[in-house]
């Protein structure tokens, strides 16, 4: 069993500025979103650091460069799809993923459910494996004034058939 975290932050993007706020591959209805080369889903970016972390292949901004113009606004829960492929490739098996979204507004309890349905989708499984949990931060901070959002993954891999579980050492 392999584990990975992934963590990400983006600021909201000044009113009028016509950026949607994109969260878990959900359009969240909100007066500002947040700013990014891509659609600044921060949910999908910490989840897909999560996985490749526990892969052992990198990370998002190296699998997709941010000055890469074929990036410029693309979709993040596509970006994590192919990274997941890549995690396929390399012989993992997706397990389940723990999210954590702290920001203060908008409340995102009613789009819960979906985005856990979006991310799943996009991990190849159901919405049992995966768990989206939201909190405020309590007023703190550049969070608490509203200034932009962080996100926490946990996400768990098997490698069934990979090199480390034919190992005498395998804790598997
Ligand atoms: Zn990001």
């Amino acid at each position: 069993m392999r584990v990975g975290i992934g963590y990400d932050s983006h600021a909201f993007a000044p009113k009028g500025k016509a950026r949607k706020l994109v969260l878990g591959g959900v359009e969240i209805p909100h007066d500002r979103g947040l700013a990014g080369h891509s659609d600044a889903d921060a949910v999908a970016h910490a989840v897909t650091d999560a996985i490749l972390g526990a892969a052992g292949l990198g990370d998002i901004g190296r699998m997709f460069p941010n000055d890469d113009p074929q990036w410029k606004d693309a979709s993040s829960i596509d970006l994590l799809n192919k990274a997941f492929l890549k995690v396929v490739e390399a012989g993992f098996q997706f397990v389940h993923a723990d999210i954590t979204v702290i920001m203060e507004k908008p409340k995102l309890a009613p789009h819960i459910e979906t985005m856990q349905e979006r991310l799943a989708e996009a991990l190849l499984t159901g919405p049992a494996h995966v768990s989206v949990k939201a909190k405020t931060n309590e007023g703190m901070g550049w969070i608490g004034r509203g200034e932009g959002i962080a996100v926490m993954a946990v996400a768990t891999l098997a490698e069934p058939r990979g090199p480390r579980s034919s190992g005498g050492l395998s804790v598997t």
